[in-house]
């Protein structure tokens, strides 16, 4: 198979979200390059892959190259997933009518299921026809279908995971889950986090950059101005993946050990996170102490590799 890089590609004139042609470099991701708004600071690749480079990307092979990836999607749920779905759940005051949930670009449709144990009439809709028969066979309501195809004000959660940086252009999709989203329902939207400590030190080292096709590098701020720009209200943000600054503690030491090196004087800093990661197991065997340590890790220290932002259309 054709390189990505070898693929037909195009130059972005115009940002998506503000339509302002001022741009600077953000990241030279050799050889993808990434481009900043200097307007409204929503970061993009260019030049990126042509419409119909990528379609061929995601209707072929995508996910059946990734034997282990299809297995997994077909997995039951995560806890995760689970406790999306229990949130949403009690996020909405029941009606009559059966309450609803469609994820989009679902691959094996773990969150449907986990939507459709908390309740809901869920479905999933996902471009590539190996995966949906993979999650069909697992007795998900999953189907080969457009988000554009989909009826309005229908549904009262709408999900989108790693799906957003994805998209040619956010702007016209986000308004396009706002039409399918029912008036008082939500809309959750996770993404790479650009914004997160890790992205910023490790540039186009760092591992879910992937800038062939990862077309948009939101920050929690970005994706926030996506779904408000399309009528949504933002109801809250949260960082989630990575073991950040607790795992940059516990293997920094055993590594220089291992190498023979003499580790350098720790700051106070690094002192005191060390003394936190002795005192984890106690603190995180507590249900308030694992919010805690969450809390101090992606929201005080700024980490966490990922950002879902749950948003309301009202
Ligand atoms: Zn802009």
């Amino acid at each position: 198979m054709q390189a990505l890089e070898d693929c037909p590609q195009i130059t972005i004139e115009q940002c998506d979200q503000c339509g302002s042609d001022h741009m600077t470099l953000a990241l030279d991701a050799k050889p993808w390059t990434l481009m900043r708004c200097e307007d409204c600071g929503f970061v993009f690749t260019s030049p990126r892959l042509t419409d119909e480079s990528l379609a061929r990307i995601y209707s072929s092979n995508y996910y059946e190259n990734a034997v282990d990836y299809a297995s997994q999607q077909v997995e039951p749920p995560s806890d995760d997933h689970l406790q999306l779905a229990s949130r949403i759940r009690r996020l909405l005051r029941p009606g009559a009518e059966p309450l609803t949930s469609v994820d989009v670009g679902c691959g094996g449709g773990r969150l449907v299921e986990a939507f459709s144990r908390a309740g809901f009439q869920a479905c999933g809709i996902e471009p590539s026809e190996g995966t949906v028969a993979a999650a069909c066979r697992a007795g998900r309501d999953v189907r080969v279908q457009d988000l554009s195809e989909l009826p309005s004000d229908a549904f009262d959660c709408v999900t989108l995971m790693h799906v957003l940086e994805h998209v040619t252009s956010p702007a016209s999709f986000a308004a396009d889950l706002y039409r399918v989203t029912r008036p008082g329902g939500y809309c959750v939207v996770e993404v790479p986090n650009f914004g997160s400590r890790a992205a910023q030190e490790q540039g186009a080292e760092w591992y879910p950059l992937h800038p062939s096709t990862h077309l948009s590098h939101f920050t929690p701020q970005t994706l926030r101005q996506c779904l408000t720009n399309a009528g949504f209200g933002i109801v809250s943000t949260s960082r989630l993946g990575g073991g950040g600054v607790f795992d940059s503690v516990s293997e920094a030491s055993p590594r220089q050990k291992k190498a023979g090196q003499v580790p350098p004087p720790m700051s106070l800093k690094r002192r005191a996170l060390a003394a936190v990661w002795g005192l984890r197991s106690t603190v995180t065997s507590l249900p308030a102490g694992r919010r805690f340590a969450r809390w101090v890790n992606w929201e005080l220290l700024g980490h966490g590799e990922f950002v879902r932002v749950t948003a309301q259309k009202n």
